[in-house]
């Protein structure tokens, strides 16, 4: 099923993601996990995309073992930044041959050893490069795009930055997945500056769960979103207790989910990171709002 389809319904509804293993013996306990967040049900799972590509194979079979053993549409990343045509067509050609529809076409990011090096010659050097080939490969794919409630890093200001989701948009993308957000306010003024841009597809909010302190730091370099006072407090106040600080993260997150249902929000992506006890408490929060 298309996520295009599953939004159009009108129904509230949650959507996890997972990650590959970096490893082969990691393989095993990554795919149970998978499995038992896709035996929750959400509306689609999806799987990221390895920096630098390595582990591309896990990718889609985890996307594929969802799909096909569970019946939940799932998701498949794919990165372009630093790769050639030739390895961008042969990772299309076997999302093809795993029968997956959804993609989320992305840049990824620029490999520390090559930044700020000459990237005029590059086959790919943003994710509208990868929405052209992906349309032109198969008409049909569902495409999902990357947005920034708080602007991407490398953005001059937000008037440039939704100038670009724009023409990544008019490429070809079907719908967008934002960043994290701590703060829904962050969300509801980008969807008005975006709507008013005319971008009209889909936005589906990205929620992480905090649930340990040291999460707070790599999700701050990582999108250097801002943290409001009453998350900060939470932190402060449980940070050094896992099982509090795990408790009161999942109420954030739901707290912040109810509201963006409220608000007329159909679709909340929930960055699970491989933890099912994280995805189910959430869910059962949300149970007779989602009526799972
Ligand atoms: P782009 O849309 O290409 O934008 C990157 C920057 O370039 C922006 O500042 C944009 O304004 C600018 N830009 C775009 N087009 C042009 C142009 N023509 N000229 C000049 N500037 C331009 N990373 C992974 O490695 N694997 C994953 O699975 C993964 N999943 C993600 C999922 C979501 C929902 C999000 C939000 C991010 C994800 N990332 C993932 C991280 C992502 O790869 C990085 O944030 C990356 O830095 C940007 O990717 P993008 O697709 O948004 O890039």
């Amino acid at each position: 099923m298309k996520i295009v389809d599953i939004i159009s319904a009108g129904v509230p509804a949650l959507s996890f993601e997972v990650f590959p293993p970096k490893t082969e013996s990691a393989y095993d306990s990554v795919k149970t996990a998978t499995e038992e967040i896709a035996k929750l049900h959400p509306s689609f799972m999806s799987v990221t995309y390895g920096a630098g590509g390595g582990t591309s194979k896990y990718t889609l079979d985890i996307a594929k073992n969802i799909k096909e053993q569970y019946n939940v549409p799932s998701l498949a990343h794919l990165t372009c930044v630093s790769s050639t045509k030739e390895t961008v067509h042969q990772r299309i050609a076997d999302i093809k041959a795993a029968g997956i529809t959804n993609v989320m076409a992305l840049r990824g990011d620029i490999p520390k050893e090559l930044e700020g090096t000459d990237r005029s010659g590059w086959d790919y050097r943003y994710a509208i490069d990868l929405v052209r080939e992906l349309k032109e490969a198969n008409p049909d794919f569902c495409i999902g795009g990357a947005c920034y409630p708080e602007i991407h890093p490398e953005s001059a200001d937000q008037k440039e930055d939704i100038r670009r989701l724009k023409e990544k948009v008019d490429a070809g993308v079907d719908f967008l997945t934002t960043q994290m957000f701590f703060d829904n306010n962050l969300l509801y003024n980008f969807l008005y500056k975006i709507r008013e841009a005319g971008i009209t597809v889909p936005v589906i909010p990205g929620i992480m769960p905090i649930t340990n302190a040291k999460q707070v730091e790599r999700a701050i370099s990582l999108s250097g979103s801002f943290m409001p006072q009453r998350f900060k407090s939470l932190v402060d106040r449980f940070g050094n207790d896992p099982a509090a600080m795990k408790q009161a993260g999942i109420a954030y997150a739901t707290d912040q989910i109810i509201d963006l249902y409220a608000n007329g929000i159909i679709n909340v992506h929930v960055y699970s990171m491989n933890k099912p006890d994280v995805a189910q408490k959430i869910q059962s929060n949300l149970s007779d709002i989602i009526k799972k």
